[in-house]
C-alpha cells in the first residue's frame, strides 16, 4: 500500500510540491463557497460535479465528499479518507496548532499581567466553553490606528463607530508610536509582540498601516496579523501587505467577507493558492457558521434572526469576537484599556470586559500609567477581599464537599484531598468572606496553608469572580 506524505505548509509553502499546495488551496476554496452559499449547499448533493463546476470550483467534490456531506449515512463518512481530505486535514491541524501556540507561547515578564492573563484564559474556557476557549488567542495587545471604521457592518461585534479620522504616520506620531511600543516591550516583555493593529477599525482605512506594522515588527519581533473587511478595495495593496507580513513572521491574515457577491469577486480576483494563508470569515446572510451575538448584532435582534435563521441566545449563552486579554490601545485619542473577552450581556454588550481605562500625554506618561494598571493585578489571591464564585457558576453543597455547576461543566471538590472542603464550599457560596476569614473558619479541620492552597487553585483556575 502506498503511503501519502503530508507536507507542513505554514512555514514551508514556497518549497512544497505545487500540486500539493494547489490541492489544499482548492479544497479550502470549495469549503468556503459551500459554507457561504445556502443554495449551493442545498443543490450539491443532487449533482456534485455539475453544481460545483457551475460555481467555478476546481476541487473534485467526490474526492472531498466527507468534508461537505451533511448526511450522516453518506458512505463517504465510513470510507478511508482520500489524499485531498488527508492533506486538507493536515493543513487544518497545522493552523489549529499555530493558533494554540499564539495563546500558549505569549510570554510576559510582568508577573501581575502574566498571572492575570492566565486567569482570563482559564475563565474563558469555563465561561465560553472549550471550543470557544480554545479558539481565543488572548492577544496581549490590540491597537486602533483610526477613529472608527468606514465599513459599517450592521452586525459589528464590537460596535465600531463611523470613521472619523485616521492617525497618520507623521514625524510626531511616529515618535510616539515607537516610544509606546518600546514601553510595552519593556513592561510586558515578549508577549507585547503577540498583538494586532486593529480593533473597532478596519486596518486598511489607514494608508500608513503598513508603516506602523513594520515598526511593530522591527521593535516587537513579529509583523501583526491583519483582518480586513475590504478584501477587494485595493488587491495590489493587500497582496503586497500579505507578502510582507508572511516574510516578517506572521503566518495567517484574514478577510471578513460580508456578501456572497463580494466572495465571488474575491474568487475572481485572487487565485486559491494566493489565499491559502488568508482565512475567510464568512459574514453573509445564510452562511453556515452563525455570527457572534455581540455588539450591534445583539442590539439588532430581528436582523440577526433573519441572517442566521436562529433564535438569539439568552445572555448566559452569548459569545464574543473579542480575543484580547491585554491592552487595547487607541492611538488617535491617546488612551488605553485593559480588556478581556466576556460573553456579550447587558453589562458588557460588546463581548469584552474593561478592567481599567487611562489616557496619556506622552511616552513617559504612558509608561507610568501602564505600570500602575498592571501592578494592580494580583499575582496571588488577595487575603482581605471578599471572595465570590463567578456569576455563571452555581455551587451545590455535598456531604463531603461541593460542586460548581456552569453551562459547560460540573466540577466536584471532595474532602479526600482537603478535609474542610464542605465548609469552604459553604463559605464561598456565601460570597462575603475573605480568604483569611475562610481559612480561619476551616482551621479546626484543615491548616491555614492547606486552605490557602485550595483557594489559590480556585483563583488561578478563573473560578472566582474578578469582574471589574
Ligand atoms: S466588523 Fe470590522 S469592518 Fe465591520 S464595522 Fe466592525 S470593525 Fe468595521
Amino acid at each position: 500500500m502506498q503511503t501519502l506524505e503530508l507536507t507542513p505548509l505554514l512555514p514551508f509553502a514556497s518549497t512544497a510540491d505545487p500540486e500539493y499546495v494547489r490541492d489544499v488551496a482548492n479544497t479550502k476554496r470549495f469549503l468556503e463557497y459551500w459554507s457561504a452559499d445556502p443554495a449551493f449547499r442545498a443543490e450539491l448533493p443532487q449533482d456534485p460535479v455539475g453544481v460545483s463546476k457551475a460555481a467555478g470550483l476546481v476541487a473534485d467534490p467526490e474526492a472531498i465528499r466527507s468534508l461537505w456531506s451533511l448526511d450522516p449515512n453518506d458512505p463517504s463518512h465510513r470510507q478511508a479518507p482520500s489524499p485531498s481530505v488527508l492533506r486538507y486535514g493536515s493543513f487544518m491541524s497545522e493552523k489549529f496548532a499555530y493558533r494554540t501556540n499564539l495563546r500558549t507561547s505569549a510570554d510576559s515578564t510582568h508577573p501581575g499581567y502574566k498571572a492575570w492573563r492566565q486567569r482570563q484564559i482559564n475563565r474563558c474556557f469555563g465561561q465560553l466553553g472549550g471550543q470557544k476557549g480554545d479558539s481565543l488567542v488572548h492577544a496581549c495587545l490590540a491597537v486602533e490606528l483610526c477613529a472608527g471604521c468606514s465599513v459599517g457592518c450592521w452586525f459589528c461585534g464590537i460596535s465600531a463607530l463611523k470613521l472619523e479620522g485616521v492617525w497618520p504616520y507623521s514625524p510626531e506620531n511616529a515618535r510616539l508610536w515607537k516610544g509606546v511600543l518600546g514601553a510595552l516591550q519593556q513592561t510586558v516583555g515578549p508577549a507585547a509582540g503577540r498583538g494586532f493593529c486593529y480593533w473597532a477599525t478596519d486596518p486598511l482605512d489607514n494608508p500608513d498601516y503598513e508603516t506602523f506594522c513594520s515598526d511593530y515588527a522591527d521593535l516587537l519581533g513579529r509583523f501583526p496579523q491583519t483582518t480586513t473587511a475590504q478584501p477587494i478595495k485595493d488587491p495590489a495593496r493587500f497582496r503586497k501587505l500579505h507578502q510582507l507580513s508572511r516574510r516578517r513572521g506572521n503566518e495567517i491574515d484574514r478577510f471578513s467577507v460580508l456578501t456572497l457577491g463580494t466572495l465571488k469577486k474575491l474568487f475572481a480576483e485572487y487565485t486559491a493558492e494566493e489565499l491559502l494563508f488568508v482565512e475567510l470569515v464568512l459574514q453573509m446572510d445564510g452562511a453556515y457558521n452563525a455570527k457572534a451575538y455581540a455588539g450591534k448584532a445583539r442590539s439588532k435582534q430581528e436582523r440577526w434572526k433573519k441572517s442566521t435563521g436562529q433564535e438569539p441566545p439568552p445572555d448566559e449563552y452569548t459569545s464574543t469576537i473579542a480575543c484580547v486579554s491585554g491592552i487595547l490601545l487607541r492611538m488617535p485619542e491617546r488612551s488605553f484599556e485593559l480588556v478581556s473577552p466576556s460573553r456579550a450581556d447587558e453589562r458588557w454588550p460588546n463581548g469584552y470586559r474593561i478592567h481599567a481605562r487611562r489616557t496619556f500625554g506622552d511616552v513617559d506618561d504612558f509608561c507610568t500609567q501602564l505600570e500602575e494598571v498592571l501592578s494592580a493585578l494580583p499575582v496571588r489571591l488577595p487575603l482581605d477581599q471578599p471572595l465570590r464564585l463567578r456569576h455563571d457558576i452555581q455551587p451545590q453543597i455535598l456531604d463531603n464537599g461541593f460542586e460548581l455547576v456552569s453551562h459547560y461543566y460540573k466540577l466536584t471538590f471532595s474532602d479526600e484531598s482537603y478535609a474542610a472542603m464542605r465548609l469552604l464550599g459553604e463559605g464561598l457560596a456565601q460570597g462575603n468572606l475573605s480568604a483569611s476569614q475562610l481559612a480561619l473558619r476551616a482551621e479546626p479541620i484543615s491548616t491555614l496553608e492547606q486552605t490557602m492552597m485550595v483557594l489559590n487553585q480556585l483563583f488561578n483556575s478563573g473560578l472566582l469572580d474578578d469582574e471589574p
